[in-house]
């Protein structure tokens, strides 16, 4: 359903990551771990375009394509099919939090505003801020703010949720009701990567957790194999820094 193949990307003529294959299927949850300048954000960044990568097959539903021939309208498909949580929110800072959630599928989907509204409001109720609907997001906590970041993403309806270290940017008190939505949204089977360093949620809510170190996938598996028995030394070495 997902399918990168070949994936290579470079800055400045060095390779962050070459030759990255991964597969996943249609509602899989899948966690990936590293240390830090390993390439992970580079490599979600890489699956929506908001990093171009420089060779590679990309594959989400029934959209394919070489990633050195992409069209303009290729990348927009792409998008579409393809939602990103960022780290640090990202949200419109002068928009409510009904708007931030309903802007995408005015602009982007071309719904009438009235029921990219009613929809948002959906949204909102599921995320648990439908009183927050007209706040601006400077009036929000971190963990209302990421939220709503959350429901940007479901509102688009993409195949894929790709999350960015979503809850590294929070202090501790909002983390939890954070990861908790998200595992709300993993009960629902919604298809999500999530890059993180909460290995509980890794380990509760994964299928498969993948190890990334410097630029490459070095072992993969189910949690209960990963965290138990990792093969790779450097895998070890890894968990037993932070587990
Ligand atoms: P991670 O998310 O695992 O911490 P990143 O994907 O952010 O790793 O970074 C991987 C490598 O790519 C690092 O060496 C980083 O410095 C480099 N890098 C990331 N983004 C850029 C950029 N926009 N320009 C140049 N180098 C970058
Ligand atoms: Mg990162």
């Amino acid at each position: 359903m997902i399918e990168l193949k070949g994936i290579t990307k470079r800055f400045d003529d060095q390779p962050v990551f070459e030759n990255i294959d991964l597969s996943l299927a249609q509602g899989e949850i899948i966690v990936v771990i590293g240390p830090s300048g390993t390439g992970k954000s580079t490599l979600l960044r890489c699956i929506n375009f908001l990093e171009r990568p420089d060779a590679g097959h990309l594959t989400v539903g029934d959209l394919s394509f070489d990633v050195t021939r992409a069209t303009t309208r290729d990348i927009l498909a792409l998008r579409r099919r393809t939602a990103f949580v960022f780290q640090n929110y990202a949200l419109f800072a002068n928009k409510t939090a009904l708007e931030n959630i309903s802007e995408g599928m005015i602009v982007v989907d071309g719904l009438p505003k009235a029921q990219a509204h009613a929809r948002a409001r959906e949204i909102l109720e599921r995320i648990g801020l439908a009183d927050k609907a007209d706040a601006y997001p400077a009036s929000l906590s971190g963990g209302q703010q990421q939220r709503v970041g959350i429901g940007r993403a479901m509102a688009a309806n993409a195949e894929v949720i790709l999350f960015d270290e979503p809850t590294s940017a929070l202090d501790p008190e909002w983390v939890d009701e954070v990861l908790g939505l998200m595992k709300q949204l993993a009960a629902e089977r919604q298809t999500m990567i999530v890059v993180t360093h909460e290995m509980r949620f890794a380990r509760d809510v994964a299928d498969r957790v993948i190890f990334m170190d410097e630029g490459r996938i070095v072992e993969q598996a189910p949690p209960s194999e990963l965290f138990h028995q990792p093969r790779d030394e450097r895998t070890q070495r890894f968990l037993r820094k932070v587990l």
